[in-house]
């Protein structure tokens, strides 16, 4: 069993922790909010005082943070954070961030002789609290070798996407695709509701038919058509509309990159950034589905 740091212990970084820690590996935890710490703490994890603390003395060290800069200052920029961490040792991190900063940290760790891959996730806190995420890792293969047994305490799917930065991109790409379904699926939802259907009924309907796709079938944006998803609960928890902001983001700085045509990708940014502009910026991804609500 590993010695683990564990940095980042929001909605999905919590959740993952502890069933690192339910693996049976040895978890030192940090967070700058202190009731997260309390939380995983409870499960059997130990608290750091300091980012440096937390990655002295471990064999691992990964990160949960909310986007690039976050990362890079924990490991570039934090005046001394890297150097407590032992040589030989590996960082992952399962941020989503974009692939320019993966490489940025993998090549600082690397001058320092510490290993580096990117892993992020998919699956939602649901899949971090179930521990079957799905990681899409960037790196050597050795580096991914080496990782894979870590990420098995805490996801069901893992994947070698290419070197580092390249899970970056292919999470960017499916990020892409799940704020489009999830646009999608809210206005036909609401187009149905609005000519008097149950969006019970048509929920199930649409399952059994061409337009079944992951929001609707388990993250289903209608409050009260799922029991435990952000929709039932007042959009609270899960997956932030800022967040998703972010990631769309990434996706049109790749799309520029690289040439791509992504008009629907724009359009759901568009979309996200007035939802946010609104002051959801807080609430569930899944909560744009009020957005057409208000067109009355
Ligand atoms: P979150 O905001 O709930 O958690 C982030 C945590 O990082 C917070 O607890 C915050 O206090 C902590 N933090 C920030 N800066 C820190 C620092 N310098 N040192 C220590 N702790 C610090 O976010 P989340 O939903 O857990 O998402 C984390 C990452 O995972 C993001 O990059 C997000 O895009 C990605 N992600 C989220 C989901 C989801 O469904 N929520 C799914 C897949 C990927």
């Amino acid at each position: 069993m590993a010695t683990i740091g564990f940095i980042g212990l929001g909605n999905m970084g919590g959740p993952m922790a502890v069933n690192l820690v339910k693996a049976g590996h040895s978890v030192k935890v940090f967070d700058l909010v202190a009731d997260n710490v309390a939380k995983v703490v409870a499960e059997g994890a130990s608290a750091a005082a300091t980012a440096a603390d937390v990655v002295t003395d471990v064999e691992f060290v990964i990160s949960m943070l909310p986007a690039g800069k976050h990362v890079k200052s924990l490991f570039i920029s934090q005046e001394g954070v890297a150097k407590h961490i032992a040589k030989g040792a590996m960082v992952i991190d399962s941020s989503t961030i974009d692939a320019a900063s993966a490489k940025e940290v993998g090549e600082h760790l690397s001058s320092m002789d510490i290993k580096f891959v990117d892993a992020p996730v998919s699956g939602g806190v649901a899949g971090a609290q179930g521990g079957t995420l799905t990681f899409i890792v960037g790196g050597s293969e050795a580096c991914f070798a080496a990782a894979k047994p870590i990420l098995e305490g805490m996801g069901k799917n893992i994947f070698h996407a290419g070197d580092i930065g390249a899970g970056q991109v292919a999470k960017i790409c499916n990020n892409m695709l799940l704020a489009i379904l999830m646009t999608g699926t809210s206005e036909a939802l609401q187009m149905g509701i609005k000519h008097g259907l149950d969006p019970k009924v048509l929920s199930d309907i649409m399952l059994q038919s061409s337009g079944r796709n992951w929001t609707l079938e388990l993250y289903n944006p209608c409050p009260d058509v799922l029991p435990n998803v952000p929709s039932s609960k007042n959009y609270e928890g899960g997956f932030m509309v800022d967040l998703m902001k972010k990631d769309l983001g990434l996706a049109m700085e790749a799309a520029n990159q690289s040439q791509s045509m992504t008009p629907m990708g724009a359009l759901a940014q568009n979309l996200y950034q007035i939802l946010s502009a609104q002051g959801q910026g807080n609430k569930d991804f899944s909560s744009i589905f009020q957005l057409f609500e208000q067109n009355k």
